[in-house]
């Protein structure tokens, strides 16, 4: 495994007078993919929205590669960063979220190749070079032309898996992907996942397919109440039935 790219420490995040992230630790090397499981209301999306700055963390730290992620050391504390900071930084992540996310007045290619024309420079042809380069990758070059709404929820998946790779990201993260998925298009997004993890990129999942955790992650966090309760490779936390917390979990994760 590469270096260290992000790291974690003590995160904590409230909203008003409830504790959400209570000191959460993580770190994730370079071509990792870390699969973060835990039930529904566990902090797993709150610290994917940390990391990628869409929440201010109430407290410890965040960095990538070794560069302070939303704030700056200050007079011995730390001050937020203005928000054009952030959204340099943002641009080193690429996040998919549940529900896709994708303009619907914008054909596939152009929910692909806005981002890097507006942020990476990219002149028209370049960025329509690139977006289809992408969309081939995730099998779906002959859609370009399309709008969302004309493709299924894993097509319109593997669109926001190419428009996050657009900005060639060091860290993609995933809050549950498949979760608004229908059983069928489940695997045709997966599938896409395993060929990045295969490729060397590097993956923060948040996931409830197991399969997918013990098929493409390196290592599983577990989360529960807002700290990390397990942190280890893929096949000793799966084969962790001494704790009563796993037995209980891997039966019924939510
Ligand atoms: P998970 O993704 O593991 O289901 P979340 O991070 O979404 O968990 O939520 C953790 C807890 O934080 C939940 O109790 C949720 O209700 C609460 N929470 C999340 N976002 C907010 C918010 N913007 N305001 C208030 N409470 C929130
Ligand atoms: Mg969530």
């Amino acid at each position: 495994m590469g270096n260290r790219l992000l790291e974690v420490t003590g995160l904590r995040k409230s909203f008003g007078a409830t504790e959400v992230l209570k000191g959460v630790d993580l770190h994730v090397d370079e071509g990792e993919t870390v699969a973060v499981l835990g039930r529904s209301g566990s902090g797993k999306s709150t610290l994917l929205r940390c990391v990628n700055c869409l929440e201010l963390p109430t407290g410890g730290s965040i960095t990538l590669d070794g560069e302070l992620i939303g704030f700056e050391r200050h007079r011995g504390g730390a001050r937020r960063l203005t928000e054009r900071r952030i959204a340099v930084q943002r641009r080193r992540m690429g996040m998919v979220f549940q529900n896709f996310h994708l303009f619907p007045n914008w054909t596939v290619l152009r929910n692909v190749t806005e981002a890097p024309r507006r942020n990476r420079g990219l002149s028209r042809p370049d960025a329509e070079r690139l977006g289809m380069e992408l969309l081939d990758r995730v099998g779906l070059a002959d859609r370009a032309a399309s709008y969302p709404r004309q493709l299924s929820g894993g097509q319109q998946q593997r669109v926001s898996i190419a428009r996050a790779l657009a900005m060639e990201p060091r860290l993609l993260l995933f809050d549950e992907p498949t979760s608004a998925l229908d059983p069928a298009n489940v695997e045709e997004v997966t599938s896409v996942m395993r060929d990045l993890a295969g490729a060397g990129a590097t993956m923060i999942v948040v996931t409830h397919e197991m399969e997918f955790a013990r098929r493409a992650a390196s290592r599983v966090v577990v989360m529960d109440d807002g700290l990390v309760v397990e942190d280890g490779p893929t096949g000793s936390v799966f084969g962790n039935t001494r704790s009563a917390f796993m037995r209980r979990f891997l039966q019924q994760p939510d």
